[in-house]
């Protein structure tokens, strides 16, 4: 069977990309964008320990630490990052900040460097005549929303079917307009973005084409060097499962670790086998010319972080050259990972955040003097009521 008609009967399946160089060279964006994104983090630390108290201990950088799970196998544990409670604390997070700083020099809202100043009333009063609009099926919204309002911001949040009621709940507790449609993520980010054209004072924040967003990411893996024990080689290589939703987290993670890590480390993005949008535009490469749905598949899915049907517009061709290969993985499964982590580790991962168990479960034995470490993408704001659904 060829890889399409698997994907049309909703097989899990591992595609290879034909196109990844064995050492990666071809770097396609540039890199001043994520020196900038790791360099606005710095800046902003100082206001962080302000504003959210729980960065103190890594003084106002928002990181995540390590699991080891056994000998080879590590967590990644972005599910407890600070803020958000998922990977998108470090995208969404920084293209808030990217647009607070923007504003606060063209109004002169900074009288020095002290970054402490954008938890005085005086910025937050100059921010809140702005209004930043999203498009998401969840973990973006609560990420944009969360920081969003903390700074002044006015924010609307355009939520697809999809979207958890509770995220929904948390986000208009934090002061958040949310808009609920009945399509899917694309017709939340399209209609957001019409929302926020013609507006001088509305920004979009727009996940399926943002550049910002894709260095936020990136920068993880520029710390994840100083997190390894053991510095991985050609022979013992590093083997990153990240589970992929529009691209833009999974990619800039990859894109910094290929550029970090260079031959020592592989690559893997894993998707539903209901929203293989990554998988459908890379294999065919049309990328964002392509949906899901173009091929009969519903979108629909557990993993609401993950339910994408079109792919990022620039992502996919970023990563032909770097990334390894995609796996796609089916709702079973990932039910499955969310009960036996919580079992053996104590740890509450959502249904999207587990996808990476899937590339582990299927290239340990491929790589067997490898370190595999498994991206943990979410889950650490998830209520109790809403965990035992799961255990049921
Ligand atoms: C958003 C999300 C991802 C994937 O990120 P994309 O940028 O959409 O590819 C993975 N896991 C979780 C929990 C997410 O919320």
């Amino acid at each position: 069977m060829t890889w399409m008609e698997q994907l049309k009967q909703q097989q899990p399946i591992l595609w290879e990309n034909p196109h990844v160089e064995q050492v990666p060279q071809t770097f396609l964006l540039d890199d001043h964008l994520i020196d900038e994104a790791e360099a606005r983090l710095e800046r902003f630390a100082p206001y962080f320990e302000v504003a959210f108290p729980e960065t103190k201990p890594t003084k106002g950088i928002i990181e995540s630490p390590i699991t080891v799970l056994t000998d080879q196998t590590l967590l990644k544990r972005d599910d407890i990052l600070p803020v958000s409670g998922s990977i998108k604390a470090r995208g969404g997070i920084h293209e808030v900040l990217l647009l607070a700083e923007q504003i606060a020099r063209a109004e002169q809202l900074l009288t020095d460097e002290d970054y402490r100043q954008f938890a005085t009333i005086r910025i937050q009063e100059a921010l809140a005549r702005h209004t930043i609009i999203v498009g998401s099926t969840g973990n973006l919204g609560l990420s944009i929303g969360i920081m969003s309002k903390k700074l002044g911001f006015q924010v609307v949040v355009h939520m697809s079917h999809d979207a958890k009621q509770w995220k929904k709940d948390m986000l208009r507790a934090h002061g958040a307009e949310v808009v609920e449609h009945a399509g899917d993520y694309s017709v939340a980010v399209r209609i957001g973005r019409l929302q926020a054209e013609a507006e001088p004072l509305h920004h979009f924040i727009d996940d399926e084409n943002s550049q910002a967003l894709f260095a936020g990411y990136a920068v993880a893996a520029r710390r994840l060097k100083q997190q390894l024990t053991t510095a991985p080689t050609v022979q013992n290589p590093l083997i990153v499962y990240v589970p992929c939703g529009v691209g833009g987290g999974p990619g800039g993670v990859i894109y910094g670790l290929k550029q970090q890590f260079g031959a020592t480390v592989k690559c893997y993005m894993v998707e539903p086998t209901a929203s293989p949008c990554m998988l459908l535009g890379m294999a065919t490469g049309k990328h964002d010319q392509i949906s899901v749905q173009d091929i009969g598949l519903t979108n629909e899915t557990i993993a609401d972080g993950l339910a994408v049907g079109r792919a990022s517009q620039f992502v996919g061709r970023l990563m032909e050259p770097l990334l390894d290969g995609i796996l796609t993985v089916t709702d079973d499964m990932l039910r499955n990972y969310v009960r036996t982590v919580w079992e053996r580790e104590q740890i509450f991962l959502e249904p999207s955040a587990t996808a990476g168990f899937a590339g582990l479960d299927m290239l340990r034995e491929r790589y067997p003097t490898a370190q595999h470490l498994v991206w943990a993408t979410g889950g650490g704001l998830v209520p109790t009521a809403e965990k035992c659904q799961y255990f049921a």
